[in-house]
């Protein structure tokens, strides 16, 4: 099968038409025809290979919703025609302790979509049934490939940290994570507070389910926040003023990180007084996955997305550098 994909040769390089082969499907691959394909930071971090482990001719893309056009010998649970979301991650060994604990997404041996592998911007795609999320009916599917790496990333923090609908969560940078964010956050019942360095987003923070906005322009906004959050959710690429942040925890709240930011420098005793944490987690596990989409069809939660054929690749990726988005951008596969 003849894939035609987008590729850059070289860190930071332009994404240019690139054809690649793959061998007839077997074992329990399956095979996607492409309908879109959110663009997430990551993306981005990985074509200027930021966290030094990208691959060239590289193929960006892992948020994708397709077809099933093809599936190994091995797959039952799934059909061809079925439309289905694939993420961050396109195999785990489905052995060790953590794959058969259900943590699929801190398995040693899992693989990502696009670390050593060709990903979304593309026709089509390959990668292990587990890790192919059927998509429930009603769902939109030009808005729905941004939940499959944004989406689960900002959803499983609320699983694993035990949130409930009475918890105060705040929700640090609005951009493709953290939007999404505020939609989930507020349909679990939770205060939401949404904190950005862009003024001019208050009001769609507020219309995505944000009950406060705060400006971290404003340094003494932070230090009036003392004592208020159970969690602070972290999506921002950098680093952040780390101390203020863990002082606006409550006794036992917790700093969970999904922002890729280079590295944390905290106060012992802004944890140790009030027992507070610090976390960070990848993606989520194929089960949350699918736990997030049944969540997403049942409260009619819809990524914001722009748009764009695949032939503007470039240009989003431009506009995704410059901080523009509002709030993802997906490409579109065929006209
Ligand atoms: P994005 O759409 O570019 O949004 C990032 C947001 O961060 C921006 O919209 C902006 O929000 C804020 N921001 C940007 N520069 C900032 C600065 N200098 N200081 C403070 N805030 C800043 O990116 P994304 O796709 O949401 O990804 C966010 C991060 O999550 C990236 O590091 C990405 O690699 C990572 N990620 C991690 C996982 C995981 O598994 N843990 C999965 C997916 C993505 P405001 O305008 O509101 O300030
Ligand atoms: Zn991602």
């Amino acid at each position: 099968m003849i894939v035609q994909a987008y590729a850059a040769e070289t860190p930071k390089g332009e994404l240019k038409p690139y054809e690649y082969k793959l061998d007839p499907v077997k074992g329990d691959d399956v095979d996607i025809e492409i309908l879109y394909c959110g663009i997430c930071h990551s993306d981005m971090s990985m074509l200027n290979n930021d966290w030094r482990s990208t691959q060239y001719p590289f193929v960006p893309g892992h948020e994708i919703v397709g077809k099933i056009i093809g599936k190994g010998e091995l797959v039952k649970h799934l059909a061809i025609g079925q439309i289905v979301g694939v993420g961050w991650s396109a195999y785990s060994c489905l052995t060790c302790e953590e794959c058969m604990s259900g943590n699929h997404n801190l398995c040693n041996d899992a693989k990502g979509t696009i670390t050593g592998r060709h990903g979304g911007f593309a026709d089509k795609v390959r990668c292990q049934s587990a890790w192919v999320i059927p998509i429930p009916e009603g769902v939109n599917l030009a808005a729905a490939g941004p939940l499959f790496c944004g989406g689960v990333t900002v959803f499983n923090p609320i699983i694993q940290n035990n949130i409930t609908p009475l918890a105060s969560v705040g929700v640090v940078g609005i951009g493709g994570l953290g939007h999404m964010a505020l939609s989930f956050l507020k349909a679990w019942g939770c205060e939401v507070t949404a904190f950005s360095t862009s003024p001019e987003k208050e009001a769609e923070a507020k219309a995505l389910g944000a009950h406060h906005f705060v400006s971290t322009h404003d340094k003494d906004a932070l230090k009036q926040l003392k004592g208020r959050f159970d969690m602070i959710l972290d999506t921002v690429n950098v680093e952040l003023d780390w101390n203020n942040y863990l002082r606006t925890l409550k006794s036992k709240g917790v700093l969970h990180i999904v922002g890729v930011a280079p590295s944390i420098t905290a106060r012992v005793g802004h944890l140790m007084s009030k027992q507070r944490s610090i976390s960070a987690s990848p993606t989520g596990s194929p089960h949350v996955m699918a736990e997030m989409m049944k969540f997403v069809a049942r409260h009619d939660i819809q990524p914001m997305v722009e748009v764009r054929p695949l032939a503007e690749v470039n240009e989003a990726m431009e506009k995704l550098h410059n901080g523009k988005p509002r709030y993802r951008l997906v490409l579109k596969m065929k006209e």
